[in-house]
């Protein structure tokens, strides 16, 4: 696929993605299995980024590049160091750092 199509491809991909992780971001407070399905969301949004080419740049806070969870106060230790915030994923131990600007 090339040119004019891929790129309505892509937006609509985009579109998704942005839709998984609003839907992630509800039902992990509003369900009682919030955190599974929350992290299957994105599992899922992952999948559809990298199949696309969609940079998860923006959601980087949001979610564990490794192992896929989304972040909340039970996932997540966040840090603070002299030039970067820490975000520490506390299911499989992956740190992300985020440099201050
Ligand atoms: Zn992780």
């Amino acid at each position: 696929m090339t040119g004019k199509a891929k790129r309505i491809e892509q937006a609509a991909a985009r579109k998704e993605v942005d839709d998984l992780f609003a839907l992630a971001a509800k039902v992990v407070r509003s369900e009682p299995d919030g955190q599974r399905l929350a992290d299957r969301y994105v599992f899922l949004a992952r999948k559809l980024a990298s199949r696309n080419r969609i940079s998860l740049r923006r959601y980087n806070r949001l979610h564990c590049r490794k192992c896929s969870c989304y972040f909340t106060s039970k996932t997540l230790r966040v840090r603070t160091r002299t030039a970067s915030v820490v975000y520490a994923c506390l299911r499989c131990g992956h740190i992300t750092r985020i440099r201050k600007t």
